[in-house]
């Protein structure tokens, strides 16, 4: 494809873009398609000769198409949400379109120094303390992972190489291999499934301890696990406190945790991937409370502020410990930086090569600024709000626990398999898309705002289609059948 096959092919998309949000109203959330669907469609071996553009939009239409979820659909309400804005589409062109590699400050001197100017931005407005913006008052800063799984890893990895350190202080004979493996992690029970494959992938035993009844891993539960490892002689390393849990978001007491890390030494990291983003509007900050003893944070910009996947803000109180870490060196990688005044990157994140991330969020944060995002977040809390009314107001479900940021819990008050063939029923009816959690040992239905796109009137759409099935399964016994249940 030459450049002027690139002006007019790329005008185009932009058109076919723009066209699939304007119409994303008039598709089913989910797509009809079954497993392997596209496997039969495509051949089994890649041409040997080139094809046009026009073919390649034909298979685009007729088979990719086809298997989309429509994740910005006003009826997606699984998972979490993932930003998308025109502004953020526009930059990822840009950087793809620069094509350049971050591997050093010289490779794009741009490509670091934005990170490091809008990760200060993204800090300040998160209400962070100063020690992890770049260069304030020590040797904190921000970086853009790729994903929280990541930063959770790297997290791990350094806390390990860490505390392995301290212990070689007190005994410079210590053999490694063996104070590796026992170090230990923790977390609560209500974990991302990220954190327990980061204690996978880093071969360090991950503990989930036990949640209170509201979901929350609290300070005297991390106190008696640390305890009893230490008596067992075992070594706590690494403790992860989510703010804003998967299935409920529910937020860990850090300021019952954190003290307990600070005095035990142990790397203290946040994994507020969602509910994170909420801590610009002021409101929200009280939820981070004990955010002052934690070593690392990582919150995933692109679920909640419009910028497009993938865009993990993380910020660590000192990169020192990174780079004791993971400094490798090579000759081709010498740079002409002053690396105590500029971050290198590199030494900060799995991967040596670095995507120009920060083009898309620090764009996004220019054309919403920094009320627009406020009022997005607001704007989906208030909509997960009032579904929540609307489920309240009909005695036959239960909304528990309270709805927490954008997310709103809910059961059928008859019974679990209700609940559960509710679900299946809806996944297949394809018109809501929620995914299921569990409170308490309870099955419930987890319904997230999702889409920038969605209101009150899809909300009560929504909101009916559930209704539909809820009163389909509820009269089944005076049908008689529950295989008289319609997925239509
Ligand atoms: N942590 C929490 C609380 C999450 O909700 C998620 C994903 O939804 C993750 C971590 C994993 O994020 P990622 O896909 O960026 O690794």
């Amino acid at each position: 494809m030459n450049s002027e096959q690139f002006r007019k092919f790329g005008k185009e998309l932009v058109d076919v873009l723009a066209d699939y949000i304007d119409n994303i109203r008039d598709r089913d959330v989910l797509p009809t398609v079954e497993p392997g669907y596209l496997s039969e469609m495509l051949p089994d071996e890649a041409p040997e000769e080139p094809e046009d553009w026009k073919d390649v939009m034909k298979v685009i239409n007729d088979a990719i198409m086809p298997g989309i979820t429509h994740w910005q659909s006003p009826h997606f309400h699984a998972f979490f949400p993932t930003g998308h804005s025109f502004a953020s589409l526009l930059c990822s062109m840009l950087s793809d379109g620069l094509a350049v590699l971050g591997l050093n400050w010289l490779s794009s001197p741009a490509c670091t120094e934005l990170e490091i100017v809008t990760m200060n931005w993204l800090g300040k407005l998160f209400g962070l303390p100063e020690e992890f913006l770049n260069r304030s008052l020590g040797p904190g800063g921000g970086i853009i992972q790729g994903s929280a799984s990541e930063a959770t890893l790297m997290a791990l990895l350094v806390a390990k190489d860490k505390t392995i350190r301290i212990l070689k202080t007190h005994d410079p004979n210590l053999d490694n291999d063996t104070a590796k493996s026992k170090l230990v992690a923790y977390t609560s029970d209500q974990c991302n499934s990220s954190v327990e494959k980061a204690g996978l992938l880093g071969s360090m035993k991950m503990r989930l301890l036990q949640s209170d009844v509201n979901g929350c891993l609290r300070g005297e539960t991390l106190k008696n696990a640390m305890n009893e490892d230490k008596a067992l002689g075992f070594t706590p390393c690494y403790v992860i406190a989510t703010l804003g849990t998967t299935a409920t978001c529910a937020f860990d007491f850090l300021s019952e945790l954190g003290p307990i890390c600070k005095e035990a030494n142990v790397w203290l990291h946040v994994d507020a991937a969602y509910a994170g983003s909420a801590f610009i509007c002021p409101e929200y900050r009280y939820l981070m409370k004990g955010i002052e003893f934690t070593d690392s944070i990582v919150v995933n910009a692109n679920k909640w502020i419009p910028v497009n996947f993938d865009c993990s803000t993380m910020w660590v109180r000192n990169s020192c410990d990174l780079m004791r870490a993971f400094d490798v060196q090579r000759a081709y990688l010498n740079d002409i930086a002053d690396h105590q005044k500029i971050p290198d990157y590199r030494h900060w994140q799995i991967p040596l090569g670095r995507r120009f991330r920060s083009l898309k969020l620090w764009t996004v944060i220019k054309i919403y600024g920094a009320a627009g995002i406020r009022k997005h977040i607001r704007t989906q809390i208030a909509l997960a709000l009032y579904f929540a009314e609307l489920v309240r107001a009909d005695d036959r479900f239960v909304v528990e626990p309270e709805p927490s940021m954008g997310l709103v819990c809910f059961r059928l008050k008859e019974g679990e398999n209700f609940t559960i063939q509710m679900l299946d029923i809806l996944t297949k009816r394809k018109k809501v898309f929620m995914v299921a959690g569990s409170f308490k040992n309870k099955y419930v239905i987890r319904f997230v705002i999702c889409s920038s796109l969605t209101t009150h009137e899809n909300i009560d759409y929504s909101w009916r289609k559930i209704k539909e099935v809820a009163d389909l399964i509820l009269n089944a016994d005076k049908i008689n059948s529950s295989t008289k249940i319609g997925i239509h």
